[in-house]
């Protein structure tokens, strides 16, 4: 080879190997970076004010293992540096807002590495029940200007809206099965793969095959009960739709774990496995463990799957 022709492959060599370093940090620097600054904020202090916060106004934080209590902490700490909270109809925004909002959002964080709820951009928090008024068509072609209040709401966009007075109830009362932060939180997460439809991102096709077949059992379940009568753990609104049922059976899921596996194992087992967490063990501790004793034989472990029948597919199935 010619010094020449040596020369030209050398910088050819270089120019590729700079070429790949830009196009790997453009790719994962964003990534990096984020990384990085979030592990800074972890390892902040949680300030002893916002500790004050939970003990007053979520009792039940407390009583959670103890692992569970610190990576809600840490999550808490970089959901509150990353989003923005925007006080409305003259609300001003506090830490308590913020803490409070943050650390039950993050029940849904917990052992996931999925991320900070990426779509998010805002959270908008009201004094109490807003009203939005919307149009919405019947089948004969008419439209209805509805005004309805609501406690919540999650916009495919990246805003979460809430209701203050209801963010309180919600923390206040850890087992009464309803949670607005959990529910609308539950929303962010579904909607990260499109359209709110009940079907959250899951990775590999059988998971999310087992997902909509659980699901569909469950709702079709539900809406049978419903048209006989009986509510159920869940009520008539987990039955509107695939997303109102995902965004309730969240609620059950982590406030009356015990009703939900013993009733709905198969249902308990998806998500168990999507939130990787465990709130059944959760009370092992608790006083309503000690009323009702350790949970035996719910069987979800040994035949998850047990209670399906051939019913009509309604739920959606992400491709
Ligand atoms: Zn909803």
């Amino acid at each position: 080879m010619e010094p020449t022709d040596a020369l030209a492959a050398l910088l050819t060599a270089a120019f590729l190997a700079a070429l790949g370093l830009v196009v790997t940090g453009w790719i994962w620097g964003p990534a990096v970076v984020a990384g990085l600054r979030r592990a800074r904020v972890r390892r902040q202090p949680f300030p002893r004010a916002w500790r004050e916060v939970l003990r007053q106004r979520m009792p039940a934080f407390a009583r959670l293992p103890a692992d569970v209590q610190l990576q809600l902490k840490k999550h808490a700490q970089v959901l509150i540096a990353e989003k923005p909270f925007i006080g409305c109809a003259g609300l001003a925004i506090t830490d308590e807002m913020r803490v409070l909002v943050a650390v039950q959002a993050s029940l849904l964080l917990l052992n996931r590495h999925a991320g900070y709820f990426g779509n998010l951009r805002q959270i908008l928090i009201y004094p109490g029940a807003f009203v939005v008024a919307r149009q919405t068509a019947d089948g004969s072609g008419l439209t209805h200007d509805t005004r309805r209040a609501l406690a919540g709401e999650s916009w495919q966009q990246g805003q979460v809206l809430l209701s203050w007075d209801d963010v309180l109830t919600g923390a206040a009362d850890p087992q009464d099965g309803q949670n607005v932060v959990l529910h609308e939180f539950a929303h962010q997460l579904d909607q990260e793969a499109g359209a709110a439809n009940g079907a959250p991102w899951l990775a590999g096709r059988e998971r999310r095959a087992r997902w909509a077949r659980v699901m569909n059992t469950e709702f079709s379940r539900l809406r049978e009960g419903l048209a006989g009568g009986e509510p159920g753990l869940f009520g008539d609104y987990a039955a509107s739709e695939p997303a109102e049922f995902f965004a309730v059976a969240t609620e059950i899921f982590f406030e009356r774990p015990l009703e939900l596996a013993q009733v709905h194992p198969a249902l308990y087992f998806e998500l168990q496995q999507y939130y990787r967490a465990d709130p059944l063990h959760w009370l092992e501790s608790s006083p309503i463990m000690a009323r009702t004793g350790p949970v035996v034989g719910a069987g979800f472990e040994s035949n998850p799957f047990r209670k399906e029948r051939d019913r009509t597919d309604v739920w959606p199935l992400r491709s």
